[in-house]
């Protein structure tokens, strides 16, 4: 039984073609959501070097700001007739108004060296670093071969980092010349400025951005181009390692002889990757969802406008053979395929039917008589008694055969008896002219004539007309052994309520009133009411 529902469900449209719709959407859906990871996981990855290349670029700026401070003021103190007569002679008092210790900490400066022509190491000073720090940039300064050229070229400045044991530190050098800027240059003047740890936090601070300095990392596969980097910066490309919550960047700083010195590293959260997928995670779901609910409103929209129909088609059809009611019309809901197949069904129907009531017809008609034939009798005999039981109505049935028909047949031939038979036939017809009065042929030369609601008075007339009408027709007989026309012999019962007689009894009952007329010589009619007066 379970089985035979599960093949009748897995063969029903309606479960194909949410098969096929659940596949189909479903195959939508994964495209679309695939083709959105696709895209946009790329524009988000863009999106994420776009955002990790500005946040790197802005730390550079930050340090950059380092460097244009010492700028500004090696500027300043490079172009001043005091220093250069004190690169000349070295005056003390010099120094010590603006060289000491307390005009490096107003100034903001971790070191001051000051060179001479010769290249020797007129003044060093120092703050926060260790002293040990000044071969370190003087070797710096001897190093850069660009250096030698400072003094040929006197407004020009080398700018750029050195690594100390303190930390990283911005330095400038630049020629040391008069105030009005002319030369020749006396020497050089060195400045540096160290970037303190709790610098770099202000600067971490200010900026948002979690950087920091670090030792040289090893170089990675992956390297960012950056477009904008200050003058003064080598490093045009930033280092990547990938983590699936963070990146890491490696902008690669060098000091002044290009030594890869530091790394300033930043460690930035996916946020816009992981934002992104979040959204391709949201737009897949609506689209799933959105695809399921298109599938789910298709098989409603198809269920109520295809297979509903179909099955009420289906289910009418069935009851229609179940029933023999080929009369039945289907009615149409729509004009579409679905209403023409309906249309074209009522046809078949109909056509059907008219076979049906045409064959019935058949089956109930006598063809040479055109009269009710035995069968039909029966039917309609049982139906009137039953008619006439229930309103205690009266019934009067008759019947008739002729006399003598098989000598009729001998002496004049059977088609000639047949012609006898059909003026009979039509004299009944003539005489029972009450609709509801049923003539028929139950046998070769025998016929019946059933009368509803009529009694025996009635019945008695009719049936004595009927005689006189059949003599009347004059239908030669000179076989016969009672008369020179064709004559008949009647036998006429009727049925009372109150006798209640079957419809065999009183088939019996005429059929032995017949059998009385026929014995008693032919021609005449012989009636009899159980327990009556007549
Ligand atoms: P009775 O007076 O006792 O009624 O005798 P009968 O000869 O009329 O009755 P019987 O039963 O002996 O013969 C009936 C005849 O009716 C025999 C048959 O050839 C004839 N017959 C029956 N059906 C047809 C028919 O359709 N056409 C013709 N021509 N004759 C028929
Ligand atoms: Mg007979
Ligand atoms: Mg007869």
């Amino acid at each position: 039984m379970v089985s035979k529902m599960m093949i009748k469900l897995h063969s029903g449209i309606r479960f194909r073609l949410a098969v096929i719709f659940l596949a189909c959407f479903t195959m939508m859906a994964t495209l679309g959501a695939y083709l959105l990871q696709r895209n946009l996981h790329s524009n988000f990855l863009e999106i994420e070097q776009d955002s990790a290349i500005e946040d790197v670029t802005r730390v550079i700026y930050g340090l950059n700001n380092e460097l244009r401070y010492v700028k500004i003021i090696i500027s300043d103190w490079g172009n001043w007739n005091e220093l250069y007569q004190y690169s000349l002679d070295k005056r003390p008092d010099f120094y010590t108004e603006n060289l000491g210790e307390q005009q490096l900490k107003t100034a903001s400066l971790s070191v001051v060296q000051i060179t001479g022509r010769q290249n020797e190491i007129i003044s060093y000073e120092q703050q926060g670093l260790s002293p040990k720090e000044t071969s370190a940039f003087f070797s710096a300064q001897k190093n850069r071969a660009e250096l030698a050229t400072l003094m040929q070229q006197p407004e020009k400045r080398v700018c750029g980092f050195l690594k100390t044991v303190a930390g990283l530190v911005s330095t400038c050098w630049r020629a040391i010349l008069h105030s009005d800027g002319s030369g020749p240059a006396s020497g050089i003047l060195m400045m540096g400025r160290l970037i303190e740890a709790q610098h770099l936090q202000l600067m971490r601070d200010g900026s948002q951005l979690p950087f920091s300095i670090v030792a040289p990392s090893p170089n990675t596969q992956i390297h960012w181009q950056l477009k904008n980097v200050p003058d003064d910066f080598i490093g045009h490309e930033v280092s990547v390692q990938f983590s699936d919550k963070t990146l890491t960047l490696h902008y690669p700083l060098y000091d002044t002889n290009q030594n890869h010195i530091y790394d300033i590293q930043l460690i930035i959260h996916r946020k816009i990757l992981s934002e992104g997928q979040g959204i391709i995670q949201n737009i897949s779901i609506q689209l799933v969802s959105i695809a399921m609910l298109c599938c789910a409103i298709l098989i409603i929209y198809l269920h109520y406008t295809l297979v509903q129909p179909l099955k009420t088609l289906q289910k009418t059809l069935a009851h229609v053979r179940a029933e023999h009611s080929w009369s039945t019309i289907i009615k149409q809901g729509s004009d579409d395929e679905i209403g023409q197949l309906g249309q074209e069904i009522n046809g078949l129907l109909q056509v059907i039917n008219n076979q049906v009531v045409h064959l019935e017809n058949l089956s109930l008609t006598d063809s040479l008589c055109d009269l009710a034939n035995r069968r039909s009798f029966d039917l309609q005999l049982r139906q009137e008694l039953n008619r006439c039981k229930r309103l205690k109505h009266p019934l009067a049935l008759l019947i008739l055969d002729i006399d003598f028909f098989k000598q009729y047949n001998d002496h004049y031939g059977h088609p000639a008896g047949d012609l006898a038979l059909k003026t009979v036939s039509n004299t009944l017809k003539s005489v029972f002219l009450r609709l509801t009065d049923l003539p028929a042929r139950i046998g070769g030369e025998e016929f019946a004539v059933l009368m509803p609601n009529t009694d025996e008075v009635g019945a008695l007339q009719i049936t004595r007309t009927l005689q006189a009408s059949i003599e009347r027709r004059a239908i030669p007989h000179e076989a016969s052994k009672v008369s020179n026309i064709l004559t008949v012999s009647i036998g006429l019962v009727i049925y009372k309520p109150q006798q209640s007689q079957t419809a065999e009894e009183l088939i019996e009952q005429a059929d032995q009133l017949l059998y009385q007329a026929k014995k008693a010589g032919r021609n005449q009619i012989c009636m009899h009411i159980k327990n009556a007066d007549i």
